[in-house]
């Protein structure tokens, strides 16, 4: 049981994800979690907004991936993926080759989406290397992208948010393009495309690849943009010899209501990352994927090897959980679903966009996104959104909700009516 002293022990010496133990913020004990609701410590429940960050895609305490993890936890829970191998692990990436974009056929299992993207990036690099361009070593990028909180990764984030001034000397630096302006539904017109064009020709000598968050751009700042400029990025990836990258870790898996959000745009990428909601939310794993071409180009290299090997790689107990979440979402009727979702959070949603403190509102499959114009005081609306029974969690001026697949239409309802009493009484409180 968790006593005061515990949570005074929490504020103090554990970090929360970007958070300060000098000045910390509240933290809200969770005992237990099942369907769509999360059980505080006092009894509360909560209907989870969050799906834990795209992840609990089920919800939670899901009894065919309990049995699952309890099925693999009686064989074996781990063993090295060095000269082993395994049916969890052959399983999942043949369901992954058979699933992603056409063309992406080999599999490499990381442990967390970070560590894929990093795995993503070395690919590019020993491509590039093993083609005799040693020169292509940097990477191109969108502003305001997030892949992740590990070094590599973090070069690539947006540039501000991810302060780069701080890491200056560390952080390898790469070349950024403005965020796309056209909304998912809209079509590009030449301008921004010709200034795209231009940036290739200045800079692709040095490019071994393009990273970006296909569709939706996530932590970054929640954009949802034109497939157009994707389709784009693609050709010019082609005319440069220049990989594309998509990091597909928030977005993979049906979220945007396609399994990949590159189908949007038709395109299959050089190098995708998964991650987030490929176990259901239950451990961690992500993986990295590539096509023939890449993939023999880089072991026709010098190293003659792929040089990346964590000591989890290919977890039994994460790949078979992530067997399991897949075949559930792919055998559930998970499109009408996202649409029906997405349906519901138009209509609930976008009024709001009338609110003289709101900016913006936006929803693309099971996500919505209410845009203030100041920043959230995130304690505060924490605090309100609790005591309403909801489990919503702010960043800097974005309200924004992406709840598990399974969610009915009054829990949904209630998590937008939520939304909208806080967005009209802010002024008031
Ligand atoms: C969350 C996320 C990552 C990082 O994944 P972790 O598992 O937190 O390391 C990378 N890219 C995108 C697009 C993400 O949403």
């Amino acid at each position: 049981m968790i006593i005061q002293e515990d949570l005074a022990f929490d504020q103090s010496n554990i970090w929360h994800p970007y958070t300060s133990l000098t000045n910390p913020l509240p933290t809200y004990p969770v005992e237990s979690a099942s369907g769509v609701r999360l059980k505080l410590a006092d009894g509360t429940e909560l209907i989870d907004g969050m799906s834990s960050w795209w992840t609990a895609i089920h919800g939670y305490n899901v009894p065919e991936l309990n049995e699952a993890a309890s099925d693999q936890l009686s064989k074996m829970s781990h063993v090295m993926f060095g000269g082993i191998t395994h049916e969890p692990a052959i399983k999942l990436c043949q369901k992954l080759v058979e699933i992603t974009p056409e063309g992406l056929e080999k599999v490499f299992l990381a442990d967390s989406g970070s560590v894929s993207v990093e795995v993503a990036m070395k690919m590019a690099i020993q491509y590039q290397h093993a083609k005799g361009n040693a020169g292509k070593s940097k990477f191109m990028t969108i502003r305001n992208g997030y892949h992740g909180d590990t070094t590599g990764a973090m070069s690539v984030c947006d540039p501000d948010g991810g302060m780069h001034h701080l890491f200056a000397e560390f952080l390898p630096k790469h070349f950024f393009v403005n965020q796309p302006k056209k909304r998912f539904e809209e079509k590009y017109v030449d301008e921004e495309l010709g200034q795209l064009e231009q940036f290739f020709r200045l800079n692709s000598d040095k490019c071994a690849a393009f990273i970006l968050e296909p569709i939706v751009q996530g932590a970054g700042g929640m954009w949802f943009y034109s497939p157009d400029y994707l389709k784009k990025i693609r050709q010019l990836c082609d005319e440069h010899d220049m990989l594309l990258i998509a990091d597909e870790i928030a977005t993979g898996f049906g979220r945007t209501g396609k399994l990949f959000a590159c189908e949007h745009a038709a395109i299959t990428p050089d190098i995708m990352c998964v991650g987030k909601a490929l176990t259901g939310g239950y451990m961690t794993l992500a993986a990295t994927l590539t096509t023939q071409h890449v993939a023999e180009t880089i072991c026709n290299g010098e190293a003659g090897v792929f040089m990346h090997g964590p000591t989890f790689m290919g977890n039994p107990l994460a790949c078979a959980i992530a067997n399991k979440s897949l075949e559930r979402l792919l055998s559930s009727n998970w499109q009408d679903r996202i649409l029906a979702i997405e349906k519901q959070l138009k209509r609930e949603l976008l009024p709001l966009g009338n609110a003289l403190n709101v900016k913006d509102v936006r929803v693309l499959g099971a996500i919505g996104v209410v845009e203030m114009k100041e920043p959230v005081d995130v304690p505060k609306a924490q605090k309100f959104f609790v005591e309403n029974g909801v489990w919503i969690r702010p960043f800097r001026n974005l309200i924004y909700i992406m709840p598990p697949y399974v969610i009915i239409s009054a829990d949904l309802g209630k998590l937008t009516a939520t939304i909208g009493e806080y967005v009209v009484g802010e002024k008031v409180r």
